[in-house]
């Protein structure tokens, strides 16, 4: 049996969850943030975190965004096969949801129309949209504002297979090394290995929208995600990059099979903002 769904049901959607994520962060975000300023070693540390708690409830209590970043809105859909959708194209019914989203909730508008002519297209779209297809009548939508201070310090690796473990870890460490203050620390850090160039991007995209308190449930990978999360809190960039203990509330990986000759990783770093809302209908 196929179910509709109404393209407007999508963009109103789309539009609240624009907003909703620019405004409040999940609930595992801000139990991190919380957790690190007890934890904190630096006292400028410590004050830094204890703002960073501060922004956030201003945001949720006064509507005024977490970052004046808003970043480009990242869109993943997962639909089920046995939906319908009505009314219009699923894909123009997300443009329209965050044209909606970033206009009515006064966001700022952050996307060129041409990455070299670079005029705004003054509503934040177009949005970056992933599909998957999956089993059912239902249809789940993560959406995520990506700013790009981080985003720009994200890197991809195309290792030898002999680089092994030894070659990812140094991948993530230096990625997140090099990004330094640049990264508007403490970040949260994703990490594709494996597939192809462009899916072990798209595993380290999506591994930034999994719960920061959830680990990999394979058993070696929980393990690289905890001694990478340790490691990289021994660098000393710290809160604001002004040193200290919080360098990383999370290390995130996600995996793939890949080809023989090679062994793909991809580091995508996100600021202590990791915004992300989730509906499934
Ligand atoms: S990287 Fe994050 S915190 Fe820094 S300016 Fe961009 S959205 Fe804001």
């Amino acid at each position: 049996m196929i179910r509709k769904i109404s393209a407007k049901e999508i963009t109103n959607n789309i539009k609240e969850m624009c907003i909703e994520a620019n405004h409040y962060l999940s609930k595992d975000m801000e139990t991190a943030l919380k957790k690190a300023a007890d934890q904190e070693e630096s006292e400028l540390g410590k004050k830094i975190l204890a703002q960073l708690q501060e922004n956030l409830l201003t945001a949720g209590q006064e509507m005024i965004p977490i970052c004046q970043d808003t970043g480009m809105a990242v869109v993943f859909v997962e639909i089920g096969q046995d939906v319908h959708v009505e009314g219009g194209l699923l894909e123009n019914a997300i443009h329209e949801g965050v044209r909606l989203g970033y206009s009515e909730g006064f966001l700022r508008k952050s996307v060129v129309g041409d990455p070299l002519i670079r005029e705004n297209t003054r509503d934040n779209t177009p949005a970056v949209i992933y599909y998957d297809i999956v089993a059912g009548d239902k249809i789940k939508i993560t959406l995520a504002p990506k700013g790009f201070g981080s985003e720009n310090m994200s890197r991809i690796f195309m290792l030898k297979p002999s680089d092994g473990i030894e070659g990812v870890k140094d991948a993530i460490l230096t990625s997140v090394r090099e990004a330094g203050p640049n990264a508007c620390p403490p970040m949260v850090v994703g990490v594709g290995i494996g597939g192809t160039f462009e899916k072990c991007a798209f595993l380290a995209k999506k591994a930034l929208t999994r719960p920061i308190n959830e680990n990999s449930s394979i058993p070696y990978v929980k393990e690289l995600e905890q001694e990478m999360l340790d490691k990289i809190n021994m660098l000393g960039i710290g809160p604001g990059g002004l040193g200290g203990t919080t360098t990383a509330l999370a290390v995130n990986i996600n995996t793939y099979p890949t080809h023989i000759a090679g062994l793909p990783v991809a580091v995508n770093i996100c600021c202590h903002v990791n915004r992300h809302a989730v509906r499934e209908w």
